[in-house]
């Protein structure tokens, strides 16, 4: 069972509450999957089990001694990824149009390390992460890559809780592919209900089980109406609203899930929503 936390954005409190769930859910697997803005495996210190290089994309490369610098690389290159013979690998996105026009064929696309991953074991079970390499982005092929190391490590536990990239691209798409469930956590902003919108659309069109929770709802009634009747419309299931609570705070800062501080009002509606959340997803 794999249940994707995802946001429109980032700051909503995803990981706050992908942490939460997954300590709540006790047999579990941790992937983190907003590799772009790493932190949910920043609450467990472990060993690391498997480190491996994720070469994701091409660079080009000159041959100075074969380059004769007539400049024809540079005049074709659409993204202004050469100057003075010489190959930008922050602006190359590898598209091997110079490789084509080159006379001397002294240009060749190299294999680009996008990231470090890493399956970690912690004393609260199995984490698989990244770091990515300074200029690097996110890709679709990284989070798949990411999953399926995970994968192997699941066999024998109750649920895989991955922390989804925020908004809708490829890392989201990659995110979601072939998962059994999704939990959009949003907040009761104007610009939070269009980002929501815009994630269930998505979760739509691969026609993966949604559910919806408020994080900290009790800061705009009227949005989180809105929010309440969008989701009453599009059919989906609201399974919590979590309120403001200072607590939260304190245990980003602490990096301790909300799930230690017992007398948390955050944690105690994000218990209530696990065991919900546990009824429509095993039964
Ligand atoms: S591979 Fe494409 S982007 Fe990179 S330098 Fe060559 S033409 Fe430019
Ligand atoms: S096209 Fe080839 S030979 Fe010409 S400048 Fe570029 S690398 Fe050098």
């Amino acid at each position: 069972m794999e249940l994707v936390v995802l946001s429109g954005k980032g700051g909503t409190g995803k990981t706050t509450i992908a942490t939460a769930l997954s300590e709540l859910a006790k047999e579990v697997v941790r992937v983190d999957c907003d590799v772009e803005a790493s932190n949910f495996y920043m609450y467990y210190d472990g060993k690391d089990l498997e480190k491996e290089d994720f070469y994701g994309g091409k660079k080009a490369d000159i041959k100075k001694d074969k380059c004769i610098q007539c400049g024809k690389c540079e005049e074709v290159c659409r993204f202004n990824a050469i100057d003075h013979f010489q190959i930008n690998a922050f602006a190359c996105e590898g598209c091997g149009a110079c490789t084509l026009v080159c006379p001397q064929n002294a240009i060749i696309l190299k294999d680009e390390k996008v990231a470090n991953t890493f399956i970690t074991k912690t004393d609260k079970g199995i984490i698989a992460k990244a770091e990515m390499e300074i200029g690097s982005d996110a890709s679709g092929l990284l989070i798949s890559f990411l999953r399926k190391k995970a994968e192997k490590f699941s066999k024998n536990e109750l649920v895989t809780i991955i922390d989804g990239s925020p908004g809708i691209g490829c890392p989201v798409i990659a995110s979601i592919t072939g998962s059994n469930a999704v939990l959009v956590v949003t907040e009761p902003t104007k610009s939070g209900l269009e980002d929501l919108k815009r994630v269930i659309t998505l979760c739509e069109h691969f026609q993966i089980f949604t559910m919806v929770c408020i994080n900290k709802y009790d800061i705009n009634g009227e949005v989180t109406k809105e929010i309440e009747d969008f989701v009453d419309q599009k059919e989906l299931k609201l399974v919590g609203k979590i309120p403001y609570d200072d607590v939260v705070m304190k245990s980003i800062n602490e990096l301790k899930p909300i799930t230690f501080y017992k007398d948390s009002i955050a944690k105690k509606a994000i218990t209530e929503m696990w065991k919900t959340i546990q009824k429509f997803i095993f039964t």
